[in-house]
């Protein structure tokens, strides 16, 4: 049996991949996680079980850790989830962006090299490091043109200066050591265990209890978005067929703006809890989701438009999503409606309120 590390497996993205390589794969998966704010045991419930999987509370930043950490899992595979992934708080403080997400990824490749060094020429043919990108490393579009694997780097926020610092890092890594190394770039991701700091939960969980749905600027941002558990089928298949040294985009073709993703979610609450029968909007003598949408500032540096073309990984792996945009998103939306106890103790770490204004700096 195999090794598989995943770092940031107690994450959003991370805690679904964990189940899908659980199901799909013989290896024994093992999540190293520093458990920052982000990251939640409890996303591993039901997980923790498995005789396939094992735990470790480590910084991924942390050189020595990590080298300790390849000697004792001997792992063939490693997956990089592992980051600061919130754009409002690495506008607010980039520090910690660049400590995980660009230091982090140094640590983890270096360790790899070292380890890569002890092991027979098999092992290290098979070897791959799987480092999870996102599209905002491409920059923001205009109204036409998508993202390919060749459109240059172009990163506005520091949260995506710093995962592309990450990426460079891991396609020198190849190019000069000859690691075999992936690179995804996936879209906006949305589905069961995300944070309600990002757009989707956040909707959801403040109609619920009546709070005012804060759009930023005119709402007319256009994201592309990914249901979680493509963007890991999708991780998963370039795993295992990607070919070293390459980068893959994972999208699902489905570009809505800010706006629309409210009206959606709006539309799907009052077919799962009519705004008629929820108590918190009948206190604001409101009959309607849509009446709290609420306009607010503009995030600083707000990209525009995202899009991923994801035909590469589509016409030579083979992948393609299975969840359109409807079917994912009333998915979402009853998970958390059935998930209360989650979202709950997800809200007590503060992670609703307006943050990332802060452009005159500390
Ligand atoms: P998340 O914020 O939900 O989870 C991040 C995880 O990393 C948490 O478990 C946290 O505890 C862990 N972590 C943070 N710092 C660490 C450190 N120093 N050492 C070890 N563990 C640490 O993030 P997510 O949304 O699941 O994103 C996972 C990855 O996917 C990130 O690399 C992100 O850049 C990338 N990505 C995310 C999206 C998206 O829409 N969420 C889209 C494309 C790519």
């Amino acid at each position: 049996m195999h090794t598989m590390v995943v770092t940031g497996g107690a994450g959003f993205i991370g805690a679904n991949f964990v189940r899908l390589a659980l199901e799909e794969t013989d290896a024994r998966i093992v999540v190293v996680d520093k458990l920052t704010y982000a990251g939640r045991m409890e996303n591993l419930e039901g997980v923790a079980s498995n005789p396939r999987f094992l735990f470790r509370h480590a910084d991924i930043a942390d050189g020595d850790a990590i080298r300790q950490l390849y000697d004792e899992l001997e792992p063939l595979q490693v997956l990089n989830f592992a980051a600061e992934t919130h754009v409002d708080r690495s506008i607010d403080d980039p520090s910690t962006f660049l400590r995980t997400n660009i230091r982090g990824a140094f640590e983890l490749l270096q360790g790899a090299r070292s380890f890569l060094g002890r092991q027979s020429e098999d092992f290290r043919r098979q070897f791959r490091f799987l480092h999870v990108s996102t599209d905002e490393v491409f920059g923001s579009l205009g109204d036409t043109g998508r993202f390919t694997e060749t459109t240059p780097y172009a990163p506005n926020s520091p949260y995506a200066a710093s995962k592309a610092a990450a990426d460079h890092l891991v396609r020198a890594y190849h190019r000069t050591y000859g690691l075999p190394t992936l690179i995804t770039n996936a879209s906006n991701n949305y589905g069961p265990f995300q944070l309600p700091e990002k757009l989707i939960p956040l909707m959801i969980l403040r109609a619920l209890e009546g709070q005012d749905l804060p759009i930023y600027g005119d709402g007319s941002n256009v994201r592309d978005w990914i249901y979680v558990a493509d963007h890991c089928t999708g991780l998963l298949r370039v795993l295992q067929e990607g070919v070293p040294g390459e980068s893959y985009n994972l999208g699902a073709d489905c570009e809505r703006t800010n706006l629309e993703i409210v009206e959606a979610i709006c539309t799907i609450l009052e077919e799962e809890r009519p705004a008629r029968d929820n108590e918190a909007l009948r206190t604001r003598s409101l009959s309607s989701y849509r009446d709290l949408r609420k306009f607010v500032q503009d995030r600083p540096g707000h990209d525009q438009r995202y899009a991923i073309d994801a035909t590469r990984v589509r016409q030579e792996l083979g992948w393609k999503p299975t969840n359109d945009f409807e079917s994912g998103l009333r998915q979402t939306v009853r998970w958390f409606l059935d998930n209360q106890a989650w979202a709950d103790a997800a809200k007590a770490d503060g992670a609703t309120e307006r943050i990332g204004l802060s452009v005159a700096g500390p």
